[in-house]
């Protein structure tokens, strides 16, 4: 092609991409979806107007869409009156793997998507799946538990955390349907369904429908364990169990807000351990610090159901050696952290002075879920990584990566004596976040700036763990990692852990707008960071920067180079053999 030609053919190109978007039918599954054979999803094509239900013609490799489904969809001629057509179809499959060519021709255009349905692997590689997921976890948040946790001495760790000798190791890009900036909803749904969603979403592609709960679902792993196998699966979390990263194991809606319908979707599916915090939307609207709008008593019902019951560290102990359901609920939002709750034992914690920690919940659900013979999957969250690192408090969620990576610990533990495991330790999005050197306190004067130690003169940290329990005995050190961020919002940097509370750098004006928190206006040398964010958004944000996971066990060699994170659901799948008809 000469230079003219290729020019003119670019042009081309270009306004019939126009073309087509305008004028475009839209089609989910998405173009370039990838499902397993007869993985359950729903089908939905919007229409760009309102047209009759003869003027469409759908064709999947050439088949009229209702003889491959098997049933036909239900026409809905003006969609939440929104003044266009779609037409949707519950629950289908494709019976065989394979390349599927969809082809919607209305009123004289035709919108054409892809998918690509893999067939389920015959064997199993391993038995049982620990996936592990440090929410917002990032590079940093890993270097700074290795520092503090293990030391560092002429530039050598002391010590290594507990996926350091994982052999298995890929970047995951996280970016959704609707943006590059992911959130835990989108890209947790990805690992669970293997298809992409939109930032709040999960289980469900992100349609127009005005209910939250009416996407176009697809089948979510815990759903697919159900559906294919005989194995338990169990979800812990220290955040509410019903937020975006523990829902999305189970859950089908466009708003991860919609955390009542979330616990209905919980006790459909009925994971065999549920431990976590969020208790307020299990308990009915007339109990103290209920939030459901309705009396339904879900921690009732799911003991009806079988489930013995843990309410504090104690109970949990002694339930979980006896029971085969397990149900575990220590607080009614968020759990607390790890420095609040053994170090600091600040007054953050009297509302729930006996919750359990991340390992007890991750040793308790390994006790309970290995009584099945079939195996089983556990998906254990460390939620407070992210809920730190937004409020730019980076020691709460240092603190909480090293409690994360004990959890990881037991699980290897777990695995070398059940070689069938296959443990995956990644997050589902990273922060911008990092460590530039150290901050000392002995250094002259009073400006904290001059105290921040770059190259050279950062030197080395003076945390001490004196108790041996893999924490530092206090994070308010005289030496300590110099941590920024990247992004924020108005605040006071004040050089120092939050020693009474986790950080609040910002709150609202009465214009609405997110403005420093005065409140730390008078600590010791803390000075003004004007915001680099819009005003609307009150801590840091996620960052689009890959993700790292890695992994050891059977069915781990899949894991390498680049992967999407759509992909790793597949690994899950293929490790276990899901998808084949159940035994
Ligand atoms: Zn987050």
């Amino acid at each position: 092609m000469t230079r003219l030609n290729a020019k003119a053919f670019a042009i081309i190109a270009a306004l019939s991409a126009i073309v087509t978007t305008a004028l475009a039918d839209t089609i989910y599954p998405i173009d370039r979806a990838s499902v397993i054979e007869n993985g359950r999803f729903d089908f939905k094509v919007e229409f760009d107007k309102q047209i009759k239900s003869d003027d469409f013609r759908i064709l999947i490799n050439g088949k009229d869409y209702a003889r491959v489904f098997g049933k036909k969809g239900e026409f809905i001629a003006n969609e939440d009156e929104l003044g266009a057509s779609s037409l949707v179809v519950r629950d289908v499959f494709l019976k065989n793997a394979g390349a599927y060519a969809v082809e919607v021709k209305a009123l004289g255009k035709t919108t054409k998507v892809n998918w690509s349905v893999f067939a389920p692997q015959k064997l199993p590689k391993a038995k049982n799946v620990i996936l592990f997921i440090g929410d917002g976890l990032s590079v940093a948040h890993r270097t700074g538990a290795r520092i503090l946790s293990k030391g560092v001495s002429e530039g050598r760790l002391n010590g290594r955390l507990a996926t350091d000798d994982f052999p298995y190791m890929a970047f995951i890009g996280t970016s959704g349907t609707d943006s590059i900036a992911t959130d835990s909803a989108n890209s947790m749904s990805a690992y669970m369904t293997g298809h992409k969603s939109g930032v709040n979403a999960m289980g469900v592609y992100v349609s127009r429908a005005k209910d939250s709960l009416n996407h176009p679902k697809q089948e979510t792993l815990g759903e697919l364990i159900r559906r294919t196998s005989s194995k338990s699966f169990g979800i812990v979390s220290d955040a509410e169990i019903e937020d975006a990263t523990p829902a999305a194991v189970v859950s089908h809606t466009r708003r991860r807000a919609d955390k009542s319908a979330i616990v209905g979707m919980l006790y459909d599916l009925k994971p065999d351990v549920i431990l976590g915090g969020g208790s307020a939307y299990f308990l009915p609207k007339s109990t103290l610090g209920s939030k459901r709008k309705d009396e339904i008593d879900y921690i009732k019902k799911f003991q009806d159901d079988g489930y013995a019951l843990a309410i504090d560290a104690a109970t949990l102990k002694k339930t979980a050696p006896k029971a085969n359901r397990l149900l575990g609920l220590f607080h009614t939002g968020n759990m607390d952290g790890v420095i609040d709750r053994k170090i600091l034992k600040n007054d953050v914690t009297k509302k729930f002075p006996n919750q359990p920690d991340l390992t007890e919940m991750t040793t308790a659900a390994l006790e309970v879920l290995s009584k099945n013979r079939e195996g089983f999957f556990l998906m254990v969250e460390g939620a407070l990584i992210d809920k730190a690192t937004h409020p730019l408090d980076w020691e709460r969620a240092v603190y909480d990566t090293i409690a994360f990576d004990k959890c990881v610990e037991i699980a290897k533990a777990f695995a070398a004596k059940n070689p069938d495991t296959l443990i995956i330790v990644t997050g589902d999005h990273t922060h911008g976040i990092s460590i530039i050197g150290t901050i000392d306190d002995s250094k002259a004067g009073d400006d904290m700036r001059e105290k921040v130690g770059v190259y050279a003169d950062a030197g080395f940290p003076n945390y001490e763990d004196k108790n041996k329990d893999g924490y530092p005995d206090t994070p308010a050190v005289s030496k300590r990692l110099a941590v920024f961020v990247s992004n924020f919002p108005d605040h006071y940097e004040t050089f120092r852990p939050k020693l009474d509370a986790q950080f609040t750098p910002a709150i609202k004006n009465e214009r609405d707008q997110y403005v420093a928190n005065e409140a730390y206006k008078n600590v010791d040398g803390a000075v003004f960071r004007e915001g680099n964010l819009p005003r609307s958004v009150d801590t840091g944000v996620h960052s689009v920067d890959d993700m790292i996971v890695q992994a050891t066990g059977p069915g781990g060699e899949a894991i390498r180079g680049y992967m999407d994170n759509t992909e790793l659901f597949r690994v899950i799948a293929d490790a276990l053999a899901l998808g084949n008809e159940k035994r």
